[in-house]
């Protein structure tokens, strides 16, 4: 089994997630007790989230890239940035380390696809729904990518930020994200793209009318599946 090293703490509410599902996924591919091999790297994110706030990706990455050398130091083999927003400076991280980073979009494109479908709304933080580095790599994916209107996005965003990242789940904020969807399927979306970490802890498949790809639980998938790739490691 391999050892995965996550970039974690951005925030720690879905980094506890990561490290629940990466545990239960290797528990029931092999059974028993088995767990997975794992060495967590947690940032302090109100560190991180002025950085974004400021637009300072560079030092941000600085950050993120001494993180990733630390876990390579750990022993990882594979690493995970638990974050889709901060894919925004994951080649700067790559170029750091030898470890291989699997990339959070391309995962979650492949899921997409695997489910036979093409168009997907995008929920995210603002930085992911509007910038090219998340969009423009599912599109690479193959995918089509929509994203909410401006007051789907400020909402979207807002809530991430001012509650689920301080693990505030609210079932108003649920409703509101309900509506944001139901818009986004209404304009063709045929699945919905969880693309913030946080956003499986508010919405589930339940509270869709289309299928939801939930990126962290997605990312843990492969994850767990390259670590475990090959049996004689
Ligand atoms: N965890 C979130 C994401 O997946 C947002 C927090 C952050 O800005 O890193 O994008």
């Amino acid at each position: 089994m391999k050892t995965i090293g996550l970039i974690g703490g951005m925030s720690w509410e879905s980094t506890a997630e990561y490290y629940r599902l990466l545990n239960e996924l290797t528990r029931d591919r092999l059974g028993g007790l088995h767990s997975a091999r794992c060495v967590v790297y947690s940032v302090d994110f109100a560190e991180i989230e002025r950085l974004q706030a400021r637009g300072e990706w560079v030092q941000a990455g600085q950050i993120l890239a001494a993180a990733a050398r630390s876990l390579e130091a750990a022993g990882a083999d594979l690493l995970l940035l638990c974050t889709n927003t901060m894919h925004k400076v994951a080649d700067q991280i790559q170029a750091a380390t030898a470890v291989p980073l699997i990339h959070l979009a391309d995962a979650t494109a492949r899921a997409v696809r695997a489910a036979g479908l093409r168009r997907v709304g995008l929920l995210g933080t603002a930085f992911t729904m509007e910038q090219d580095f998340y969009r423009g790599r599912l599109a690479q994916g193959g995918l089509d990518v929509l994203v909410p209107d401006d007051a789907g996005r400020a909402l979207v965003h807002r809530v991430i930020y001012e509650e689920l990242c301080l693990g505030v789940v609210r079932d108003a904020s649920r409703a509101a994200y309900q509506e944001v969807i139901d818009r986004l399927v209404a304009s063709g979306a045929e699945g919905i793209v969880l693309g913030c970490t946080e956003i499986e802890l508010l919405i589930g498949a339940a509270d869709s009318p289309v299928a939801v790809f939930p990126t962290a639980r997605l990312h843990a998938e492969a994850a767990v599946q390259a670590a475990l790739a090959d049996p004689t490691s």
